[in-house]
């Protein structure tokens, strides 16, 4: 009899958790998955990136996210109501009220065959993931928070909850650490590194009725999701829809600007919004749904992200700003590469740190782009619309966007770009200099 109750323990039924869990029961390993709340349940984060469709097909699952009748995301468009610079030759064609979009089949994306992806509604989106682990063979268990993982015996590591007071173990042959942001093993073993730069906020409910088209070009865009930037430092508006009727909206800025009580927090989200007039009416003559929700302090990083007997996937083992709607897709992705390494570990029955090595340098690759990439964003925001513009860069701009961010050490779109922003901090003359955004001084120091 085997000297383990599982092959594989999970902690959390987020994205990333069901992913591994499909990833790994449909390879006939056995799989637990420990989910602390009962779902379905509300969850942040509802705009997907086209490298999702790649997780979705080799779990067979993407048959079922067409027929879920989610709202295909067919591209992104960026908003500004402020007339901005007058800018250099090099990026003609700019226009001046920064009103930038891009279409996903603008650029074929290999193992893509769609050119969308969807807007979900997390709480059904979600528990669609996990039962189609279950429906794979992983054994779930809801309502059940995970509180340590005892690693006294490290080839038979121990779950550790509690149930009717009752603390209780499962033993494992390693554990994957997909509790979200509560990283319960980024805590448990002092791996997590407060990221010393981005430190946003953000404030969102849902609207019925909300008329998606009124700062769209044209109806065909009605669908994209929509970041809307504010006359204020560093702060912005997404616009996700969640069905026909219902959109998403949030509000993101700096914690310093943060309003500290829960009812000046409301009053803030209006003050926020009527920055752009014509947002404001359109959210005025609709019906918000759902409480207002704030989220906070979310960037960081882990000295590790994989050890003996464990790994970490998803926002359990990095959390970058969401401003380019990654989060999700890096918590597929991170469960694709994982099961890759975790099958190989297990056909030779050595769970040790470095069985994990190829998961850990693809997603650092992976993470270490989108995170330069969006300090980029802050840092000297019109560059970022300009790129977009410039059919020297706009399809390398687009694959990023697309969630391609794992394949090369330092693209080069972000080289030419890290490089034209140290142009401008440098150059006080530069017709850009005073649109360098204060969040980034730091932005291109090594983190881990
Ligand atoms: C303001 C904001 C906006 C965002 N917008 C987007 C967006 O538009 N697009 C996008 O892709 N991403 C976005 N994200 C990021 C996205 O929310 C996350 O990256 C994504 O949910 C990560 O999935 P995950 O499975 O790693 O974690 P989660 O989805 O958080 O899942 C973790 C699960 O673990 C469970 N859990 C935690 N602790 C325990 C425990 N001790 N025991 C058992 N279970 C436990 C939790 O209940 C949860 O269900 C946004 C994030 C923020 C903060």
């Amino acid at each position: 009899m085997a000297d383990f109750d599982f092959d594989i323990g999970i902690i959390g039924g987020g994205p990333a958790g069901a992913a591994i869990a499909a990833y790994l029961a449909k390879a006939g390993l056995s799989c637990v998955v420990f989910e602390r709340e009962l779902f379905p349940r509300p969850h942040v984060g509802e705009s997907l990136v086209p490298s999702s469709t790649r997780v979705f097909k080799e779990l067979g699952f993407l048959e079922q996210m067409d027929r879920a009748g989610f709202p295909k995301k067919y591209g992104a468009g960026w908003t500004s109501s402020g007339i901005g610079p007058v800018y250099s030759n090099s990026f003609d064609g700019l226009e001046p009220d920064c009103n930038v979009n891009l279409r996903f089949e603008e650029r074929a994306q290999p193992g893509v065959d769609r050119n969308y992806t969807f807007h979900v509604d997390r709480g059904r989106f979600d528990l669609m993931l996990l039962q189609h682990a279950h429906n794979l063979g992983a054994v779930i268990y809801e309502g059940v928070q995970v509180q340590q993982v005892d690693f006294s015996e490290p080839d038979h590591p121990r779950i550790c909850f509690s149930i009717a007071n009752q603390t209780m173990g499962t033993t494992v042959r390693m554990v994957v650490d997909a509790s979200g942001r509560r990283t319960l093993l980024g805590n448990q073993l002092k791996l997590r590194i407060q990221d010393p730069v981005f430190d946003q906020y953000a404030i969102h409910t849902w609207f019925d009725g909300y008329d998606r088209g009124a700062l769209a070009r044209d109806s065909s865009q009605r669908e994209f999701i929509f970041i809307h930037f504010l006359p204020v430092s560093n702060a912005w508006v997404w616009q996700i829809p969640i069905t026909e009727t219902i959109t998403s909206i949030g509000v993101v800025t700096q914690k310093k600007n943060f309003a500290s009580s829960r009812a000046e927090r409301e009053a803030f989200f209006w003050q926020c919004i009527g920055s752009r007039p014509e947002l404001k009416a359109g959210l005025e003559a609709a019906k918000r749904t759902r409480p207002f929700k704030s989220e906070g302090d979310y960037s960081y990083a882990m000295k590790q992200i994989c050890g003996d007997n464990f790994v970490l996937v998803g926002d359990a083992g990095r959390f970058v700003d969401p401003v380019f709607s990654t989060g999700v897709s890096i918590a597929l992705n991170s469960a694709r590469f994982a099961s890759h390494d975790i099958l190989l570990a297990a056909e030779k029955g050595d769970f040790r740190k470095q069985s994990f090595q190829t998961f850990e340098d693809t997603l650092r690759r992976g993470t270490k782009n989108w995170y330069e990439f969006i300090s980029v964003y802050y840092r000297l925001n019109v560059l970022f619309t300009a790129f977009i513009q410039d059919e020297r860069y706009r399809l390398d701009v687009l694959k990023l966007l697309q969630g391609d961010v794992y394949d090369e050490d330092d693209p080069e779109v972000l080289r030419k770009m890290k490089q034209i922003v140290s142009e401008v901090e440098q150059n006080e003359k530069h017709i850009w200099h005073s649109c360098l955004g204060e969040l980034t001084s730091n932005a291109f120091k090594p983190v881990f």
